[in-house]
């Protein structure tokens, strides 16, 4: 079993799929506690990379994620934009040859992360997609991921006070509410799952 070019080029369409029919949502759930554009946001980047990769096929796996990157930063506006960008160039670049064999597939998915704190100089425990993506990663090392770690990281955000981003501003006010990058992370790591592998 090894994760391949293929893999990467039907997971990150499923994905797109699911942040387009989740885009209302996605902007609700920002509207709570941001300022209602994450869904919309993401959807333009969700619609453009399913375009440029149905246009044309990159050449490797590595170039499917640096791809995925840049499509997103170009056209993904907000706080969220640079940050999934980063985390796919990280992840392309933590990729060293034509498929990511199953042991490597946390410390790729831990790159992506580590993009995501440096770019967003931000944490787990701030209430931003890193509450998904670091027990993602944590599982990912142990070997135990599933939908169920996802969803319990994405309703924890629940209890949290934000700290970063947008959100912060509301203060205590923003407890009780689910983070909506936290939430297209979880759709990110949930057609992860459901993606077939080689
Ligand atoms: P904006 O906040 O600029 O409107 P979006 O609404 O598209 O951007 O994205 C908001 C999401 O981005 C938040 O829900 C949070 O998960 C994530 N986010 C914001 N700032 C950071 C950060 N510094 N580190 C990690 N994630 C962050
Ligand atoms: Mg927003």
């Amino acid at each position: 079993m090894a994760y391949d070019k293929t893999w990467a080029i039907n997971w990150l369409n499923q994905f797109c799929d699911q942040i387009n029919e989740n885009k209302q949502l996605l902007s609700d759930l920002d509207q709570a506690i941001g300022d209602g554009d994450h869904g919309f946001n993401m959807a333009r980047g969700a619609t453009e990379l399913k375009k440029v990769l149905a246009e044309k096929e990159p050449d490797s796996l590595k170039d499917v994620f640096k791809t995925a990157g840049m499509t997103l930063v170009s056209k993904v506006g907000g706080a969220a934009g640079p940050l999934y960008g980063t985390a796919f160039l990280s992840i392309s670049k933590a990729i060293e040859g034509d498929t990511i064999s199953p042991e490597d597939l946390a410390k790729v998915i831990e790159a992506g992360q580590e993009g995501i704190e440096k770019r967003g100089k931000s944490h787990a425990g701030e209430k931003t997609m890193l509450d998904v993506w670091e027990p993602v990663v944590n599982s990912l090392h142990q070997d135990e991921l599933s939908d169920d770690v996802v969803e319990a990281a994405l309703q924890k955000t629940k209890d949290i006070k934000a700290t970063k981003g947008r959100a912060s501003y509301l203060g205590e006010r923003s407890i009780g509410h689910l983070d909506p990058g936290a939430y297209s992370s979880a759709l990110l790591f949930h057609t992860m799952l459901e993606t077939e592998v080689d």
